[in-house]
């Protein structure tokens, strides 16, 4: 089972020394950095790439997504998002990473009513990153957004139907589906290929550690392995304490 852990648990620490404690942990073979503010220019900055790139260690990049939306209204909005998140393709390719994550929109407050057109700016930018992502050896895996105002493709079968159609992998976020309703029999679809796992009361996107929730657990990780999905489960958390207590929890369910 491919375990990683993202840079959001250790936000309030320098990447360097965070990266010292995921190396430490035996269970996490992989690291998500998240490419934006303070590490937007990480690509520039060649030691910390050595220092990255000199850890045992693999990669996945979480494209920026805070003041960004590919669906915007405002076509400089959309475009300077779009270019932002190949960004994230280019830094894969220098820290040997295949897999970026990708949000796939907001609906603006000008945008109430106008929901098919601003679906279709977002599929048209999402096939703009995917080409560029397929160009360069990239999957720009595309991820279900939790159930929050205005948020996009929150609707999982909305994305798979999307992505299906753009020939692009998804990033599967169960906390996020967990808030929309959906149960882990519902969220199995061949396009995943990076998943994000994290829990919560069903309600609110709080990235809880595993079993803090209401999530089926138990039954997610099963469907997912008799799938026999290969990918890696990304713990998605706020804390290192949480990372802990979700490896007790996998431990305790004798997945690893
Ligand atoms: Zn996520």
């Amino acid at each position: 089972m491919k375990i990683g852990a993202s840079v959001l648990a250790t936000k309030d620490i320098a990447i360097e020394r965070s990266l010292e404690y995921f190396d430490s942990n035996k269970y996490i073979d992989y690291v998500e950095i998240i490419q934006q503010y303070p590490y937007r220019e990480i690509d520039e900055d060649e030691k910390l790439i050595d220092t990255i790139n000199s850890y045992d260690l693999k990669y996945t990049i979480h494209a920026p997504f805070i003041d960004i939306n590919i669906a915007s209204l405002n076509s400089a909005v959309s475009n300077t998002s779009v270019s932002e998140i190949k960004r994230s393709v280019d830094l894969a390719n220098i820290i040997d990473s295949d897999i970026i994550v990708v949000h796939p929109g907001i609906i603006g407050f000008n945008g109430r009513g106008k929901e098919e057109l601003i679906y279709k700016i977002a599929e048209d930018k999402l096939k703009d990153i995917g080409d560029y992502a397929k160009d360069n050896g990239v999957n720009a895996c595309i991820e279900n957004l939790p159930n929050i105002i205005d948020f996009m493709y929150v609707d999982l079968n909305l994305l798979e139907k999307t992505l299906e159609k753009l020939k692009l992998p998804m990033t599967l976020d169960i906390g996020h589906a967990h808030t929309a309703g959906f149960t882990p029999d519902e969220i199995y679809f061949d396009s995943v290929k990076h998943i994000h796992v994290h829990d919560n009361n069903g309600r609110d996107d709080t990235h809880l550690a595993l079993g803090e929730g209401t999530f089926d657990l138990n039954r997610f990780f099963d469907i997912f392995a008799k799938n026999k999905y290969d990918g890696i489960y990304m713990l998605e958390l706020n804390s290192i304490d949480s990372i802990e207590k979700s490896i007790e929890f996998m431990k305790n369910l004798n997945l690893i």
